[in-house]
């Protein structure tokens, strides 16, 4: 039976009485009504073999709520042990979940979507008060699109050998997962949906963040009947995602992270030739013709850089705009950040929720410093941010240059770099002068100028006229040093199976 501590239920306190809302001056408190939604356990264990156990060594670590730093419930820390258990129930779960008829397989993945549906309040909830997302963002784009992954994948599952016509196709047999902070629930989608329909076993790590929605998402496996086994969910930091990844006994890794760790994994897989894919960091180009939709176009540079507070791979981080338009532009983005709403992340008019940790914040504040130091303007919105929590308010810089790190480096925050150009292929030059090559954006009224732009940048994804739109029928992943190999759609489940002749 689960080792879970139900009887101790954590009630999500209010914030402390100095903490005033800055735009009603009343006491800060998350809406109560959104709050009675979430049950949070005081403690959460490991899911191992279908059942919640705790660390061997009886390591446990916190979990906060950034808007108001108060800790949320106490995580099993995996060690060594507990990965080697978590691998060992995911192998003796594999033969028979991949002879399953491939079609009960995929009934286990439809009930867990419908599952994820049913309960997709308390989940959204849950995302943002451990994340710090806004709930519009979690009710209206994480959730529901964590279930539509469940649901698309599910229809894959006795679907394989139309994927791959005239192939013979295999599961690869355990996969271990590591996931980031700044897309929990739907990290977890996009990572167990493709390999359980393809007839895989799984060890996920979620981040040490954002534990939340991956350990509710265990009681769902639980309650869909899934064999024990099938997927195992470890909590822990990085030192649990190496000793995950080095264990001998995986037979696929996958990995969205950072590129720095992307890197250390990858060196560490290469000597055992593991398969692996890597969904790594990016420095999106938005770049915006002379002749674009001036409105509709600052609102999508709104969406490129603000959505989840720019915690986005795929950030519209970079904008070049067109020369003619740039003036014009900035000062309606100006205009329009002051209308940005900081602040609860369980207000629903909330637009930019908390910086998910104290250890984000410093990072981010470390890169704006280096860019005022380096001598790009600095803009802010002037709007006053709460007192507790972590908080960054929205920002945008002018005067960059191509060499400074803030247009370099990925920030990972709401803070955007705007740049000038005056053709089309100093655009696409500026575009691609960086390490990465996850996504960008292109906004013109001309369909030969979205052609050209949309071939010459070396970006997985490229947007045009919108931005940051996913859908699970769509692959999504980099080039450079965004990473290796992709996810979503058709070529989502490739990495998880061997394609024989
Ligand atoms: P991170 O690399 O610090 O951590 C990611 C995960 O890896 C966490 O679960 C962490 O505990 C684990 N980890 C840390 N060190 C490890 C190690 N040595 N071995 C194995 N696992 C280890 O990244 P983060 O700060 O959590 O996430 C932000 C990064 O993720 C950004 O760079 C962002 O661009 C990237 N990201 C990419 C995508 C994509 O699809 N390309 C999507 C979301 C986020």
């Amino acid at each position: 039976m689960a080792a879970k501590k139900k009887n101790k239920k954590a009630t999500v306190a209010p914030s402390p009485a100095d903490n005033r809302d800055f735009r009603t001056g009343e006491l800060y408190a998350p809406a109560p009504e959104a709050r009675d939604h979430a049950t949070i356990e005081a403690r959460y264990d490991l899911f191992i073999g279908g059942k919640f156990v705790p660390a061997e060594n009886g390591k446990v670590f916190a979990t906060v709520n950034p808007a108001t730093e108060e800790t949320l419930s106490e995580v099993a820390a995996a060690g060594a042990a507990d990965v080697d258990r978590a691998v060992a129930a995911a192998r003796k779960a594999f033969p028979a979940w991949s002879r399953l008829k491939a079609a009960e397989r995929g009934k286990y993945l439809f009930r867990l979507a419908r599952l994820l549906q049913e309960r997709a309040r308390e989940f959204a909830v849950i995302e943002s008060l451990d994340g710090g997302k806004p709930i519009r963002e979690s009710r209206d784009i994480d959730i529901p699109l964590a279930a539509a992954h469940f649901f698309y994948y599910a229809g894959w599952a006795d679907k394989l050998a139309y994927a791959f016509p005239g192939r013979n196709v295999a599961p690869l047999g355990v996969a271990a997962q590591i996931i980031p902070w700044n897309f929990p629930l739907l990290m977890a989608a996009w990572k167990i949906a493709p390999a359980l329909a393809c007839g895989n076993t799984v060890v996920l790590k979620p981040a040490e963040t954002t534990p939340l929605t991956a350990l509710k998402l265990a009681e769902l496996i639980a309650d869909a009947d899934l064999p024990p086994g099938v997927v195992n969910i470890l909590t822990g930091n990085g030192s649990t995602g190496d000793a995950l990844v080095r264990h001998p006994d995986i037979d696929k890794v996958a990995f969205t992270g950072s590129t720095a760790v992307g890197k250390r994994i990858q060196k560490a897989l290469a000597a055992r030739g593991t398969p692996h894919t890597l969904e790594l960091g990016g420095k999106a180009a938005h770049i915006i013709f002379d002749d674009a939709p001036i409105d509709q176009a600052v609102e999508g540079i709104v969406n490129g850089i603000f959505f989840n507070q720019g915690h986005v791979c795929c950030a519209g981080s970079r904008l070049l705009v067109q020369e003619g338009v740039a003036g014009t532009i900035i000062r309606k983005l100006k205009r329009r950040m002051e209308t940005l709403i900081v602040g609860d992340p369980l207000d629903k008019n909330t637009d930019i929720g908390a910086i998910n940790s104290r250890a984000q914040l410093e990072r981010i504040r470390e890169l704006v410093d280096s860019g005022v130091r380096e001598g790009a303007s600095l803009h802010q919105s002037a709007q006053p941010l709460p007192a507790k929590g972590y908080w960054f308010a929205p920002t945008i810089f002018t005067d960059t240059a191509q060499s400074q790190r803030i247009v370099q480096e990925e920030i990972f925050g709401p803070v955007l770099t705007i740049s000038t150009f005056r053709t089309p292929d100093e655009a696409v030059d500026k575009a691609n002068n960086t390490p990465y090559g996850l996504s960008g954006g292109v906004w013109t009224d001309k369909g030969a100028r979205i052609f050209g732009a949309t071939r010459a940048l070396r970006a997985g994804v490229v947007w045009a006229n919108t931005f940051n739109r996913f859908d699970p029928a769509s692959p999504f992943g980099g080039y450079k040093e965004s990473g290796l190999g992709r996810e979503g759609g058709l070529q989502g489940l490739a990495p998880y199976l061997h394609l024989l002749p």
